[in-house]
Order: structure tokens, then C-alpha cells, then sequence
């Protein structure tokens, strides 16, 4: 437990004296001392500032050794797959991203088998190695980390984290997309000192992740945030969930291009942001649309919460200001104007790489835990 709290603190304060850990934690100078020598025997953490001795006397300072491994994150989306590579610190080494269009679960296992053996391969040498592999899904993930549903998908391979952990001996850990998003975002992005943010997925469909008091909120089975299926229109079409008029059959990217005429309906986001900036009226019309319906839904989002930031994950809302100016406009004359005040409505910070992010928090939470304990 104090070796585990000493870590933490270096982590957060990193360079610190062991003095200033002592003050923090509480802990006398001795046990710090003590638990010092094993975190640097470990090779989690190293002292600079030793035998420097011109303009004056430097305390000897510890530093995390974001080098002692390595970690990596997939996030296999409905259309892309997007894996990096980073250090303890989920700073990126590497990043691969790819187009997938409805992979058979044999392309889908080869791809990643590929990917992750590049990665391996690219890897710099150090103590521990590869530490673990984060993998995320847009689909239901059970809290024994099995696949049960994925809506958009051709593929599905129900034991994921087995088929990889036998193929790589290292410990796996499979989450649902939108969860692993807000994870990022609550470890790696600028709402990292939030207690409370509600993270929303825009992709082909939607989804929610829940930080509640610093921690995920996954519902007694993990199977919370699936807030693409709240009722917006409940005489409305009907979705593949069963429900009728679901938010995300109005709100999700999905619904965005099946809004625009047929030879239109295959472009890419690329091309609906350049179309957007070339002020295309009937491309501004429909992110206009686009933003309305989304903050149909986080005005309900906003209602529930009372969180401190929302954050939006989607390519066209992180770069063109339209859509989140129109969601703006929208929550603010419908939501109590004391909630709103109080919410951040914010683009992603970390953008598409956020999932993957996720996916290697948690691989280094389980790697410094088990290391500590
Ligand atoms: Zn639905």
C-alpha cells in the first residue's frame, strides 16, 4: 500500500525530493526511504540531481522511469482500427490506423496479431517489456471482459482477451469503446483533474462513457452508457436495439451522411469538413441538423449528471466549430441556465487516439498495481 502511494505521488509530482513525498504521503522519512530503494530496485523510478554541486546544493530528486515498459492500445472500430504504441506515461512511440469494411472475425484476428507483432518488434528494449494490451470495441463488454454484442459489426469473437493473451503472454484487457474514451480523457486529456465527466462517442452509432467520483461507472453487468438507445422520438423508427426513435438513429455520424442526397452518402468526414469550410450550404444545413439532434440528446445527459465537463468525440465536431456552436446554442435555451454555467461542453482533447489511450490506462493501472503490491 505505501509503495503503491509513494508511486503515485511520484508519478503526479515527478521530479520530488524524498522529503516532499514523506510531507505529502504522511509517511515517516524512513518508510519513504525504505520504499524508495524498492521502487529504484524495481526500476520504476531513477534519482537525478545526485553529485551536482555547481551553484549551490540540489536536493536529490526522483523521477518516474516512463521506460521501464511498454504498453499498447487498439481500438477496433466499426470502419477503422487504430493501435498505438506508448511508454508508462501513454506517451505515443507509434501509431498505426487502418480502414477495415466489414472484416470476417478471421481478418479481424489476423490484423491484430499483425499489428500487435510490428508493435513488439518496434519496441525499444527495458525492464519490463511489453506490460500489457489494451483493446476496445464498440459493442457490449461484460465485466469477465467478454464481447456479448456488437450492433455494427460483421464480426465477433466472444474471448477476445484469451485468443490474445494466449497469442502474446502478456495480460489483456478488453472494454467497451465509449469507456475506454472517457478513461483517456479522465487519465491523459484536459479534464484530467475532473472528478466527474460524462464522455460521448460519435461515431457510426453512440456511445457513453461515466466517471463518477474518478472512477468508471459500469453498472452492475459493464454494460452502462448505452445512451445511443435513449428514446428521443418514441413513435420513431425503429432501431436495431429493439427501441423506436433511439437517439443515435438522429444524432450518430451514421445519420449525418444518410441525411445527404444519394451520390452524397459515401463522402468522406474529410471531405464533409472541406466542403464545411468552403461554406457549402447544403454541407453547413446538415451539420446544423446534425448538431441539433446531438444536443437533444446531452440535454437529457446534462440533466442527469450535473457533471463537470462533457466531452464530445467525433472527427467533424473536433474540426469544424459549426456543430458544437449549434450544440451550444441548443442545450443553453433549453437546459436551466444553472447547469449549464456549470458543465463544460468540450471537443475531445485527445481526439481518435482517446480510446486507444483508455485501453493503456488501464493495462498501466494493472501493470503498477501488481508491481507495487
Ligand atoms: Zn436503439
Amino acid at each position: 500500500m505505501n509503495q503503491k502511494l509513494i508511486l503515485n505521488e511520484i508519478l503526479k509530482n515527478s521530479p520530488i525530493s524524498r522529503a516532499a513525498l514523506s510531507e505529502i504521503t504522511g509517511l515517516n522519512k524512513s518508510t519513504v526511504s525504505s520504499q524508495v530503494n524498492e521502487l529504484i530496485e524495481k526500476n520504476l523510478i531513477f534519482e537525478i540531481g545526485a553529485g551536482q554541486s555547481s551553484g549551490g546544493r540540489r536536493p536529490v530528486m526522483l523521477v518516474f522511469n516512463k521506460n521501464a515498459g511498454y504498453s499498447i492500445g487498439i481500438d477496433i472500430g466499426v470502419d477503422y482500427l487504430n493501435g498505438i504504441l506508448t511508454d508508462l506515461e501513454g506517451n505515443i512511440i507509434l501509431e498505426k490506423a487502418s480502414d477495415l469494411s466489414s472484416p470476417s472475425a478471421g481478418e479481424v484476428k489476423e490484423i491484430l496479431f499483425a499489428l500487435i507483432h510490428d508493435f513488439i518488434i518496434h519496441m525499444p528494449d527495458s525492464p519490463y517489456g511489453l506490460v500489457g494490451i489494451g483493446i476496445c470495441v464498440p459493442g457490449l463488454v461484460d465485466s469477465n471482459q467478454k464481447i456479448i454484442f456488437m450492433p455494427n459489426l460483421e464480426w465477433y469473437i466472444e474471448d477476445l482477451q484469451l485468443l490474445i493473451e494466449s497469442e502474446f503472454n502478456v495480460p489483456v484487457f478488453v472494454e467497451n469503446e465509449a469507456n475506454a474514451g472517457a478513461c483517456g480523457e479522465k487519465v491523459f486529456g484536459v479534464t484530467k483533474n475532473y472528478e466527474n465527466i460524462i464522455y460521448i462517442s460519435i461515431n457510426v452509432g453512440i456511445g457513453v462513457g461515466i466517471i463518477i467520483n474518478n472512477e468508471l461507472y459500469k453498472g452492475v453487468n459493464g454494460f452502462s452508457g448505452e445512451m445511443g438507445h435513449m428514446t428521443i422520438d418514441f413513435n420513431g423508427p425503429k432501431c436495431s436495439c429493439g427501441n423506436r426513435g433511439c437517439w443515435e438513429l438522429y444524432a450518430s455520424e451514421k445519420a449525418l451522411l444518410d441525411s445527404f442526397s444519394n451520390d452524397e452518402k459515401n463522402m468522406s468526414r474529410k471531405e464533409i469538413v472541406e466542403r464545411a469550410n468552403k461554406n457549402d450550404v447544403a454541407v453547413l444545413n446538415a451539420l446544423q441538423n446534425f448538431g441539433f439532434y446531438v444536443s437533444i440528446g446531452l440535454t437529457n445527459i446534462l440533466n442527469t449528471f450535473d457533471a463537470q465537463a462533457i466531452i464530445l468525440r467525433n472527427n467533424i465536431i473536433e474540426s469544424h466549430p459549426i456543430v458544437l456552436n449549434t450544440i451550444k446554442n441548443e442545450v443553453s435555451s433549453r437546459v436551466n441556465s444553472h447547469l449549464e454555467s456549470m458543465c463544460e461542453l468540450l471537443p475531445s482533447s485527445l481526439g481518435r487516439n482517446a480510446p486507444a489511450l483508455g485501453a493503456v490506462s488501464i493495462v498501466m493501472e494493472h501493470f503498477l498495481n501488481v508491481t507495487t503490491s
